[in-house]
């Protein structure tokens, strides 16, 4: 019997923008989704942690998740500004985003880091959404799949399953560019991924395959459609109901 591919995800990383005022956003989205438009896939929202509590009571029983963009690798502690994965799994999110190029590059956290930070979601019940992606400097020299296949191995912990693991593929130099690799170069990274994870993992198959960096409405058909590609990681694009549900269109 052939194992079915696995349920797609498309997840929205507001970053660090959004005010409780936005959250009105999270209303069209939810009607967006009950009036019909709902996708063969699951939703999630990763707004800024001050607002993971009010978006998650303002979703109800709408079906959308709410995901955290980072935790601290420790369950609790002295560490002024950081938040727990305790807390965000308290807070009725079920994920937190992992190892996010802006993460890597703005707080310098390393493979290792990111490893314990999704261990640290893991002792939380949480889905760790590991990101995984190569600069344009290292995409030029040939590197792209040493890179990521270097990144997969030291960022994602032994031990995970389809169900509590997720890998974003999120190319550095597509992230927030409106440039995107071709669908061949996304198709290449993404069954790279799968065997590795394949080779690692006796369900490596099941895990899902995010793809990350430009999506829109205009291209989310396309690039949901490369094999291995299970849904997308979405910036910008995520802010507006309006344009995250011209990407959850991919999947109706
Ligand atoms: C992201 O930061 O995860 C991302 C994919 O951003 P954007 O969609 O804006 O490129």
């Amino acid at each position: 019997m052939q194992a079915q591919d696995p349920r797609p995800l498309v997840a929205g990383n507001w970053k660090m923008n959004g005010l409780l005022s936005s959250l009105e956003e999270v209303d069209k989205l939810a009607a967006g989704i009950a009036n019909g438009a709902r996708p063969a896939c699951d939703v999630m929202l990763c707004p800024p942690a001050p607002l993971l509590l009010a978006m998650r009571e303002r979703i109800g029983e709408a079906a959308i998740a709410v995901g955290a963009q980072d935790c601290h690798m420790q369950d609790s502690g002295a560490h002024t500004g950081d938040v727990s994965a305790a807390l965000i799994a308290d807070l009725g999110c079920t994920a937190v985003i992992v190892g996010h190029s802006e993460r890597r590059t703005d707080h310098g956290e390393t493979d290792a880091m990111v490893l314990a930070k999704a261990l640290s979601a893991h002792r939380a019940e949480l889905t760790a959404i590991v990101c995984v992606g190569e600069t344009e400097a290292e995409r030029d020299a040939g590197k792209a799949l040493e890179i990521v296949g270097h990144q997969v191995a030291s960022s994602v912990p032994d031990g995970v399953t389809a169900a509590n693991l997720v890998v974003a593929y999120e190319p550095v130099w597509a992230i927030g560019t409106g440039r995107t690799p071709t669908a061949e170069e996304i198709g290449e990274v993404h069954s790279f991924i799968r065997r590795q994870l394949m080779d690692r993992f006796s369900d490596g198959e099941q895990f899902r395959l995010l793809y990350g960096g430009s999506v829109k409405p205009a291209n989310a058909a396309e690039l949901m459609a490369v094999s291995n590609v299970d849904g997308a990681l979405v910036g910008g694009a995520s802010l507006k109901a309006e344009d995250f549900l011209g990407i959850l269109a991919a999947y109706r």
